[in-house]
């Protein structure tokens, strides 16, 4: 973004402050940007939690009735309203029909999660068809490496952002350990430049430039894939802390496959179910290592004659029928959930404590999260946060510290190509 553009998020508070006549950090400011906030309709569809519910802090300094400030999206989001009535539809089905549900209703069981595919191709920018909802986050990234990852004594390497969350590296570690590989070796970590805490698109392109057949912050995705590409791998991406929270283009970037949990900034609800994506290009070259018979044709699935007719491409990668309980509220949020347009405050840093935003300024590049570190450890922050409503949970904070910034962990599968 240009710092100059009159829509810039410092012009904007600047021109509020002028307008209202009082500073950039006043109240006032803050109050007039809510009252003219475009997607304010969209916090009525949400339940916030009530300051008195969140555990108790000591000296609570607001009235507890109301409701607090959520700032955990990035660990949990919040509950849709409508997903309580959606699962209620479900239940009353199964109690009133019993197996009949799984093609009766507005929402058959059996291809419910289908009906909701092309939401969440909006969220990331793909096409329907390149999206699959099933399993969860790790799980997806174990099936899509199992089929991307390829290792051979030339190219055997998958380069990954040192410190991922430690899912991803132990799910990578694991892979190439499956493959008869050493970690050790096998295993490229990118860390940022001394001093500083988010890796820079530079430095992922000039390793890729120089490890060519080696390879992770919300990067320029589309020139990381190009560069990766360019020297025979397949890129991927863990793309968790992104998907609703900054806009992505999967298809329009050549991305090679994807995954992601949705009960972040997509608000499923803990072990909601999560997403992968494969590329079209991929579709006829790559195929599943594992199979299931939700990989099959829906037209014939259910003929159970034990002749595969395997689907192409990412939905070729399902395993199991999907739980309709996590359809619901996936369901119920994907109906309100656009591509995020991303998170326009400047925050601003006080001089005592001090304060370091972590993340880009640019909000294209930190899409609607801020990640901060602190010149005071970290419990004492949290603890005022809590005082005045705001639900923060101090791992998160120290997991933003160490993560950070919007990272999109970026897994290079170093493999042979015919593609
Ligand atoms: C949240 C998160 C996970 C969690 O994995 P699950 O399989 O959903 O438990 C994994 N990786 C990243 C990058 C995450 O942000």
């Amino acid at each position: 973004m240009d710092p100059f553009d009159v829509n810039s998020p410092r012009k904007i508070l600047e021109r509020v402050s002028t307008l209202l006549g009082c500073s950039q950090t006043s109240n006032e400011v803050a109050t007039y940007l809510d009252n003219h906030d475009e997607l304010k309709h969209l916090r009525e569809q949400f339940l916030l939690p009530k300051v008195a519910e969140l555990p108790p802090s000591d000296l609570t300094l607001v009235d507890g009735t109301k409701e607090c400030i959520y700032f955990v999206g990035n660990s949990l989001g919040l509950q849709p309203k409508m997903a309580k009535k959606y699962i209620d539809e479900e239940l009353d089905k199964w109690a009133k029909m019993g197996v009949h549900g799984h093609v009766q209703g507005s929402r058959p069981w059996a291809w419910a999660e289908n009906n909701i595919e092309g939401l969440m191709a909006n969220v990331v920018g793909a096409k329907a068809e390149e999206v699959a909802l099933m399993n969860g986050l790790t799980v997806n990234l174990h099936i899509l490496l199992l089929s991307f990852y390829k290792p051979t004594a030339k190219r055997h390497k998958i380069l990954l952002e040192d410190k991922a969350f430690p899912s991803d590296n132990y799910a990578v570690e694991c892979q190439i350990q499956l493959k008869g590989y050493d970690p050790k070796q096998s295993m490229l970590l990118m860390k940022a430049r001394p001093g500083e805490e988010v890796l820079r698109t530079e430095d992922i392109l000039d390793t890729i430039e120089k490890e060519g057949d080696s390879i992770a912050v919300l990067f320029d995705m589309a020139t990381i894939s190009n560069a990766g590409q360019n020297k025979g791998c397949y890129v991927g991406f863990d793309c968790a802390h992104a998907v609703g929270n900054a806009e992505l283009k999967l298809h329009d970037w050549g991305v090679d496959f994807a995954c992601w949990c949705s009960y972040k900034y997509v608000n499923s609800g803990a072990g909601g179910l999560a997403g992968a994506f494969i590329h079209e290009k991929n579709a006829c070259t790559v195929k599943p290592a594992l199979t299931g018979w939700w990989g099959h044709d829906l037209k014939t699935r259910f003929r159970v004659d034990n002749e595969m007719d395997l689907l192409p491409g990412i939905s070729g990668f399902r395993l199991s029928n999907q739980p309709i309980l996590l359809v619901c509220p996936l369901q119920a949020s994907l109906e309100v959930t656009g591509p995020s347009l991303g998170f326009s405050y400047r925050f601003h840093t006080p001089h005592k404590p001090h304060v370091h935003i972590i993340t880009p300024s640019h909000p294209e590049e930190r899409g609607c999260q801020l990640s901060l570190s602190f010149s005071v450890p970290i419990a004492a922050v949290f603890q005022e946060l809590e005082k005045r409503g705001v639900a923060v949970s101090e791992s998160v904070f120290l997991l933003n510290v160490v993560h950070k910034c919007i990272y999109v962990l970026f897994i290079v599968s170093i493999s042979p190509l015919p593609r």
